[in-house]
């Protein structure tokens, strides 16, 4: 199956009816090309430029629903295993292996575990949700299915809300746009301790626009109750669609272009880190419940000291000629993965944008993010010079 043509055919406007109709009458003809040749000489009107809109999110929730109609009611019996399929089971999970959002699962779990989930292996977790295949274990997702059923229902029903509410959040510090391309926002049901939410490339999703694939066994972990759950879920999803919104416009925003998501320049990388994982971050995190303690206003709070003194440890690092290609390419995967808090990376950058929101206003961040991650460490340098008490960034990084 061709999946980036269907995706390109969805979200594509139909053919002209004009070109399908049968050659009529000569007046009508010679009446049709004048209509084409006045429509040609007049420049269509563009449209106006705009924030991200809620319109322009597009939740799909039938990849975990899917899923989860196949599994019985917790209590329903048929969880001891091995357990008899019917063939019927086994085709249904064939066939769901297939959908977009699950080949591009796949695709995701083939490049972080380094190995091939095949078809039947795929079907294989879903009927026997006991069997772990490519690092891929749905046993947690098993156990919790009445939760997970719970958490789809409340996210559907709380769409129409949320929608807006992450357009607004990630569009902020984007500039308006004449025209959006869907932010798709698949969500699956995956392994424990794998990933909660990630932005995929076109190319690995098989899809025109980037795709986010938020994996609902994970995001069980993030409160007691459903509505806690989609809280959090809230602000995950404003992250996700931050990284989203700025894929698309990056080929258009001058400035990005010299900063590639590739470790082969390490400072430009960890340039870039900076300013799309930090802001994204900062999206994430400045209205959860207790950020004011950790955007401390006057000086900077542990988190903040310690992200901007491991980014200096860092930069060192990866300018030394001494040191080996691997400890470098470990030291560059660190600026955004790991634990939270030491993701040097993403929580400098994340502050940073949080110092130049502060100080000089979101017209200005919005403007850094136009400008590309130079421009955006430009910007936090001028804001550091101006307060000796915040942390600077090395001049390696900033071409200072
Ligand atoms: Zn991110």
């Amino acid at each position: 199956m061709n999946i980036t043509e269907r995706w390109w055919r969805a979200s594509s406007k139909p053919h002209s009816p004009l070109t399908l109709r049968p050659r009529r009458h000569p007046v009508f003809t010679v009446a049709l090309c004048v209509t084409l040749l006045v429509a040609l000489a007049i420049p269509a009107a563009r449209p106006a430029a705009r924030p991200l809109a809620g319109s322009d999110v597009v939740f799909d929730f039938r990849p975990a629903a899917d899923i989860l109609s196949m599994w019985p009611g917790v209590g329903k019996g048929a969880t001891e295993a091995p357990r008899r399929v019917r063939s019927s089971e086994r085709r249904a999970a064939l066939k769901l292996g297939q959908s977009p959002a699950h080949r591009a699962l796949r695709s995701f779990i083939a490049a972080e575990n380094r190995c091939v989930l095949t078809d039947d292996n795929f079907a294989r977790v879903v009927t026997h949700p006991d069997s772990t295949l490519c690092g891929l274990s749905l046993q947690p997702a098993y156990a919790d299915r009445d939760k997970l059923r719970a958490l789809v229902a409340e996210l559907r029903g709380r769409a129409d809300s949320l929608r807006p509410r992450i357009a607004a959040e990630a569009g902020r510090y984007l500039p308006p746009a004449e025209l959006w391309r869907p932010i798709r926002i698949w969500f699956v049901v995956s392994s424990r301790w794998s990933f909660d939410a990630v932005t995929l490339p076109p190319d690995m999703a098989g899809t025109v626009e980037p795709i986010v694939l938020v994996n609902l066994t994970e995001v069980i972990e993030y409160g007691a109750t459903t509505t806690e759950r989609v809280e959090t879920l809230a602000h995950v999803l404003a992250h996700e669609a931050f990284h989203s919104a700025l894929r698309q416009r990056e080929p258009v925003l001058g400035g990005w272009a010299k900063y590639p998501l590739s470790a082969r320049s390490p400072l430009n990388y960890i340039a870039r880190i900076m300013a799309d994982e930090g802001v994204a971050h900062w999206v994430d995190w400045r209205e959860r419940p207790g950020a004011d303690s950790i955007f401390t206003a006057r000086v900077p709070g542990p988190r903040e000291a310690k992200a901007f003194d491991q980014l200096a440890l860092a930069v060192r690092r990866v300018r030394d000629r001494g040191g080996d290609a691997g400890a470098r390419t470990e030291v560059l995967q660190m600026a955004s993965t790991g634990p939270l808090w030491s993701k040097y990376g993403a929580i400098s950058g994340m502050f940073a944008a949080y110092r130049i929101e502060s100080r000089l206003g979101l017209d200005s961040l919005r403007a850094a993010i136009g400008g590309g991650p130079g421009e955006f460490l430009k910007m936090y340098g001028r804001v550091a010079a101006a307060d000796t008490l915040l942390k600077r960034v090395p001049a390696a990084l900033s071409g200072g």
